[in-house]
């Protein structure tokens, strides 16, 4: 399988040689992605997120903190990288923004048990091939230490059809499309949830209110980006 791996990466190297996935500059390393200027200027872009905290989980206070790690602009780079991530097949895209989000959760010097990287729906993972998030969570793993916990949650299917249900309804419906794999208790226990990008933070409540029920009192999240819903 490494093998196999080697062999991949060597023939998208071919297919693709070294250039900065940003801007295009050529880039002397075979392993980078990006430039050193676009390193920099990733580097440089958090953001506050105690606004969407309150907004978005004002009535779920076991959700304790909120990271955003980039400030989302019109054709910037951290938008090129995460278009990489999810449409070109360049899940390695999500370790590097990854680390950059561990390095702000590592500043807070907030102990965590482990992360839990958002699921995607089985027929999204066949397509895509893998889920960015459980990339960009290895990223914050690599960055924090903090052990990733896999296949904890899962994205289940809709055993009926949307289509007659009223909005209050759907709301639900949503609410209940994600469930545990096995009976956890989660007491005591602090989870990072990692995410690709914020919008409306329907998904993300959906999972929270399921940690809820396993009874999770301390429950943070790390996302890239906000986009606007
Ligand atoms: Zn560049």
């Amino acid at each position: 399988m490494k093998i196999f791996k080697a062999t991949l990466a060597g023939v998208k190297h071919l297919l693709f040689p070294p250039y900065c996935l940003c801007c295009d500059a050529h880039i002397p390393f075979e392993n980078a992605m990006i430039c050193m200027d676009c390193e920099l200027d990733l580097s440089c872009s958090m953001t506050d997120s105690d606004r969407e905290l309150k907004v978005i989980f004002y009535d779920m206070p076991q959700v304790k903190g909120l990271y955003i790690a980039f400030q989302f602009f019109d054709n910037s780079r951290v938008q090129k990288l995460i278009h990489y991530l999810k449409y070109k097949h360049y899940p390695e895209v999500g370790e590097l923004l990854g680390r950059k989000l561990g390095r702000i959760i590592k500043r807070q010097q907030q102990p965590f048990d482990f992360i839990i990287p958002v699921p995607i729906h089985p027929k999204k993972r066949k397509i895509r091939g893998y889920n960015q998030a459980e990339h960009i969570a290895k990223g914050v793993m690599e960055e924090t230490g903090i052990p990733l916990a896999f296949g904890l949650l899962k994205k289940q299917r809709h055993s009926f059809s949307q289509t007659k249900l009223n909005k209050e309804e759907r709301i639900r419906n949503v609410e209940r499309s994600f469930g545990l794999r096995k009976k956890l208790n989660f007491k005591g226990k602090r989870v990072l949830l990692v995410d690709d990008v914020l919008t409306t933070g329907a998904t993300l409540r959906a999972l929270v209110q399921v940690l809820i029920e396993a009874k999770a009192d301390h429950i943070e999240i790390g996302v890239l980006g906000k986009a606007e819903a």
